[in-house]
Parts: C-alpha cells; sequence; structure tokens
C-alpha cells in the first residue's frame, strides 16, 4: 500500500475542499480592512460578523460573546491569564486536572510562579476527573475552574454539565478547553453553565492559526492583545478574515455531518480497538470505553517504546501519534497516561490513532496487521520480554 494512511486528527487535520474554497474570495477578492469605513471593506466586516453568529449559534451562545483569536493555545493563554489578574481581589486559587493541554498546564505553572495557587486534580484510571476531589479543592479565594471538555491523547470526555454546576454553585468561573471536541460532540454552552471555552480551526478541518475564545457576557475580564478596536478592544490586531471564515464553514460542516460522522468514527473507532486488542497479547485500551472521542484510540502495549512502532508506521505510510512526549524532544512520558496509572515502565509504550471520517475499513485492517507484526518484532528484540516470557512459561 503506497497511499498515506491519515491517523493523527487529533494532531490536525486536512482543510476541506469546500473550507478553502470559502476562503479563497477574501484572500485576492475581498480583501478590505473589516475596519475600514468604505462599502468595499463592508464585504470583510459583514462575512466576520456571518461567521461569528454560526459559531454562536453551534455554541447556543450570543455572537458578541464570541472572540476569535489566534488558535486553541492563545485561548487558553488568554482564559487562564485574564481571569488571574481580572479576579486577584477575590482570589488566587485556580483548579484544574492534571490531564490538561500544555496550553493551560504551562499556563498554571507560569501563574504559580506569580504568586497563584493551583490544585490539579485526579482523574480516576479512565481519566474521568474525580468530581468529588473537584469540589473538595474548592476553597473561598477559588476564583477558576478550567477543565478540557475532551483529552487529546486518550480521548476521555469529561462530565462537563457536571463541573458547570459545581462551579455555578460556588460562584466560581468555569472556563473549559473544548479543542478536541468543538464539532464532535454537541456543545451547549448554557445547558453546560460555561463561562468561557477554547476552540481551534484546524482541528476540524478548518485553516491553522485561528481559533475562538467564547466569554460569557457576564465575565468581565480583560484584553489580551491591545491595541486597536478590533474584536470588542479586547483582541486587537486586523482579524484574520479568510481564517475566520474558513473556520465558519468548517463548522457548519461539523455541525451537519456531526450525527453521520460521529457514528461511523465510533464504529470504526470500536472495531480497530477490538481487533488490536485480539491480535496483540499484552495490550490495554487507555482512557474510558465509551466515554470517549468518537475518534480516539489509545493502546498501551507492554514491552515496546512507541517511538519505534511510530517510525515502523511510518515506513508503511501510517502517520499516528504516541502518547509519549518524546517526539518533543523531552524524554518524560505522557503527564496523561501517569495520571490514570499507566507506571512509568509501561507509559513510553503507547500508540494514539485518531480517525476521520475518510478513513476506511480496508484501511484500519492494513494499520491492524501492521501493528500485530510491529510489535512481534519489536518484542522479539526486547530483552525484558524474552525474561517476561521465560518467567511465564515457569509458571
Ligand atoms: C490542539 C490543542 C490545543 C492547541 O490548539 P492550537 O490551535 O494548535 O494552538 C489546545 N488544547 C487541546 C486540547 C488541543 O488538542
Amino acid at each position: 500500500m503506497s497511499k498515506l494512511i491519515y491517523l493523527d486528527n487529533a494532531a490536525t487535520t486536512a482543510v476541506y475542499p469546500e473550507v478553502l474554497e470559502s476562503m479563497k474570495p477574501y484572500f485576492t477578492e475581498y480583501y478590505g480592512n473589516p475596519s475600514s469605513i468604505y462599502g468595499f471593506a463592508a464585504k470583510s466586516k459583514k462575512a466576520i460578523e456571518d461567521s461569528r453568529s454560526t459559531i454562536a449559534g453551534f455554541l447556543g451562545a450570543k455572537p458578541n460573546e464570541i472572540y476569535f483569536t489566534g488558535g486553541g493555545s492563545e485561548s487558553d493563554n488568554w482564559a487562564l491569564k485574564a481571569v488571574a489578574e481580572a479576579y486577584q481581589g477575590k482570589g488566587n486559587h485556580i483548579i484544574t486536572s492534571k490531564i490538561e493541554h500544555h496550553a493551560i498546564l504551562h499556563t498554571c505553572e507560569y501563574l504559580e510562579k506569580r504568586g497563584f495557587e493551583i490544585t490539579y486534580v485526579d482523574v480516576d484510571e479512565d481519566g474521568v476527573i474525580k468530581l468529588d476531589e473537584l469540589e473538595k479543592a474548592i476553597r473561598p479565594t477559588t476564583i477558576l475552574i478550567s477543565v478540557m471538555f475532551a483529552n487529546n491523547e486518550i480521548g476521555t470526555i469529561q462530565p462537563i454539565k457536571e463541573i458547570g454546576k459545581i462551579a455555578k454553585e460556588h460562584n466560581i468561573l468555569f472556563h473549559t478547553d473544548a479543542v478536541q471536541a468543538y464539532g464532535h460532540v454537541p456543545i451547549n454552552v448554557e445547558e453546560l453553565n460555561i463561562d468561557m471555552l477554547s476552540a481551534s480551526g484546524h482541528k476540524i478541518n478548518g485553516p491553522k492559526g485561528i481559533g475562538l475564545l467564547y466569554i460569557k457576557n457576564s465575565v468581565k475580564i480583560g484584553s489580551f492583545i491591545h491595541g486597536g478596536a478590533q474584536e470588542r478592544s479586547r483582541r486587537a490586531g486586523t482579524q484574520n478574515v479568510p481564517g475566520i471564515v474558513g473556520f465558519a464553514k468548517a463548522t457548519e460542516l461539523a455541525a451537519a455531518t456531526m450525527e453521520s460522522r460521529s457514528a461511523y468514527e465510533t464504529k470504526l473507532r470500536d472495531y480497530l480497538i477490538d481487533q488490536v486488542l485480539s491480535k496483540v497479547k499484552y495490550a490495554k485500551l487507555n482512557g474510558h470505553k465509551t466515554k470517549r472521542l468518537p475518534n480516539n484510540v489509545n493502546i498501551g502495549f507492554e514491552f515496546i517504546e512507541g517511538e519505534s512502532m511510530l517510525i515502523l508506521l511510518d515506513q508503511a505510510g501510517v502517520c499516528a501519534s504516541s502518547g509519549s512526549a518524546c517526539t518533543s524532544g523531552s524524554l518524560d512520558p505522557s503527564h496523561v497516561l501517569l495520571a490514570i496509572g499507566v507506571p512509568h515502565e509501561k507509559a513510553h509504550g503507547s500508540l494514539r490513532m485518531t480517525l476521520s471520517e475518510k478513513n476506511t475499513k480496508e484501511e484500519i485492517d492494513f494499520v491492524v496487521e501492521q501493528i500485530a507484526g510491529n510489535v512481534e518484532r519489536l518484542r522479539s528484540m526486547s530483552p525484558l520480554y524474552e525474561d517476561f516470557v521465560k518467567k511465564q512459561e515457569k509458571k
């Protein structure tokens, strides 16, 4: 098979042709600055406001509660830093989880250095946040709870409604990093009691470098980028008009296909999981079996290095990812896998495959065959595995 098999949709996605087409006129034809006065620029301005309405409708928000940013990381940074600054008169305590994206965790570390106190709440072995611990962590000085909607490594979906309810009962703001959930599972910010939400274009077949922060009108936080009056003066800078248009188009498509796409992906996901677990010994699914993103598969293999598996898969034209952060230059195992109780030595042997509706059963069959062969090959070179098998035989 010489065709590329792309199973890394949690990292980024292809821009859909319809999305690209929707963007094109705003590069070449309607290039006016949306802040300019003349009629020509009104085209760009209208495109932004229409996009804002589309996205607000999708989230159950008001259009003036949607702020366009440069991506998910920026939205996460803005939410945390701005709440910390605006609410420091009330307190200096923030609650988050141990399995957040680094855009949240590293921002929390930054805030800790500046005198804020952060509680990192535990998750259970499936990656679901412990609600009793979350509630116990609340102090009179707690100003924010930030818990991701769905995890980018293991796909676990959090009990967002319950967290929103707890936050509301205690009069604490609730932010969620919904970058992985947006467009994959239904989200209504009113019903879920969400005060702030981050999403990103390139994770849902939209362009890179565009994101949003939903800020409920009752939340009083400051600007992130100072300058012009764009985005109600809260995020200055000439808007990325084509990016915004593409993000809205991708949102529209995601909304229209969500049900059928998620049904298809869930079937393919469970097929892939079943096939791998039945063909490979000493393999285990990471994350919750059902409370998980329709397209996420994360499997831990004992006695292999995830990195070696990725290299072998790459040679067969398969793009996947490993649970460990080795690829980013660090040898530390994934904080998410450690948080769900995967022992240090096993946390290096995981493989994440995130599907799209473009993937087929034939592709999955090919990948399963590759994985089974690669595991055998890698284990045959592992002295640890040899010892393990000898011990098993003695029993
Ligand atoms: C990808 C991702 C981000 C970062 O989004 P960018 O648009 O790439 O900055 C943040 N949080 C989660 C959960 C993600 O998966």
